[in-house]
């Protein structure tokens, strides 16, 4: 039998996504925090393992809308934010609309559900092009616009004003994947979510040192989260994830500790790099740094070869690499080698 026959033509068409683990020594490739929550971790002695989660994750709710300021029925968890994506496409369909270069998964989904894909290309400074937008909104009617802010991989938050003028614009949804938030100067659309009922606000704690749990969420105008729901999984997010969290977001004097930590190497790797003539950094408002060098396959290799794993993406940005940022010493490991590679 032909297997591949029986599959759908739009799935055959795909190739399982990329995420190998490639053996080093410093892991700068995946923007994950460099620190973790273990003793949050310690604690699961409670957790009755033959029973099925709390589907509605009631606790963590409660205990994330509270510190959000925002109502718990206009919150909804994911197993990880990629799930969210997969359920707003399956509730609204497309056509669904992007920047590019952009977060991968909005146009991988709406391949796999078949939705069709319009994609705008960033300006040279990397910002909306709100033209673009504004002709794709007239022509394409699309249902749903993912802006990734700041966005991955280029490292930049987008105008406030180019977000809203788009927002304004559109009959369909706008949803504002606020990953990088944290690390950001900027608020976010949060204070502004009361305002606009086709806004969606997406966070992940993955960026924030806890990438294991898996835990997504979007907040929304609740009659948007209720029909997200209709398409949710029963019980998508795992107990042990659940209490993770409950017990980490108590920490929040370590949250901000971390997030100060890593947004003052980012810095420091920033200048750094800029001092390196054949290096082209780009400014970031992340947890990573986009850089442009002459030979981004010879750089990659041979960070590699000294144990230290970035990610190449010289097929979505021409000539760039991106460096997760780490611990001060793995930045400076990092720093020695780009120097040594991209000097000699
Ligand atoms: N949005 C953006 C912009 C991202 O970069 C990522 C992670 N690479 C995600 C969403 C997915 O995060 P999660 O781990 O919550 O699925």
């Amino acid at each position: 039998m032909d297997i591949r026959k029986l599959v759908k033509k739009q799935v055959s068409a795909l190739r399982a996504y990329d995420a190998k683990r490639v053996p080093c020594k410093i892991k700068l490739d995946a923007n994950e925090s460099p620190y973790g929550f273990a003793d949050a971790a310690g604690n699961m002695a409670g957790i009755r393992t033959n029973r099925y989660p709390d589907p509605e994750a009631r606790h963590l709710r409660h205990l994330l809308a509270k510190d959000l300021g925002v109502n718990p029925e206009g919150l909804l968890f994911g197993n990880g934010s990629d799930e969210l994506i997969y359920y707003l496409i399956t509730t609204f369909g497309g056509p669904v609309s992007y920047p590019v270069p952009t977060f991968s998964m909005y146009g991988i989904i709406s391949h796999t559900l078949c939705e069709k894909k319009i994609e705008v290309p960033l300006d040279k400074d990397f910002d909306l092009d709100v033209d673009g937008f504004l002709k794709a909104l007239r022509k394409e009617k699309p249902k749903l616009i993912f802006l990734s802010s700041p966005n991955n991989p280029t490292g930049n938050c987008f105008s406030t004003d180019r977000i809203l003028k788009i927002i304004e614009a559109s009959r369909g949804i706008v949803i504002v994947d606020e990953a990088y938030q944290p690390f950001s100067s900027e608020k976010g659309m949060l204070p502004l979510l009361k305002d606009y009922r086709n806004l969606v606000i997406m966070r992940t704690l993955s960026k924030i040192g806890l990438a294991a749990l898996r835990l997504g969420f979007m907040l929304a105008d609740p009659e948007i989260i209720r029909e997200v729901n209709k398409v949710r999984l029963p019980f998508n997010v795992n107990s042990f994830s659940q209490a993770v969290a409950v017990a980490a977001l108590k920490k929040k004097k370590e949250f901000r500790a971390s997030i100060k930590a890593i947004v003052t190497e980012r810095e420091r790797l920033f200048e750094e790099m800029m001092k390196i003539e054949s290096v082209t950094t780009f400014p970031s408002e992340a947890n990573f740094i986009l850089f442009r060098v002459e030979d981004p396959d010879y750089v990659y290799a041979s960070l590699l070869k000294k144990g230290i794993l970035v990610r190449n993406i010289k097929n979505v940005v021409p000539g760039c690499l991106r460096v997760t940022v780490g611990t001060p010493k793995e930045n400076t490991a990092f720093l020695k080698a780009l120097n040594e590679i991209t000097r000699s």
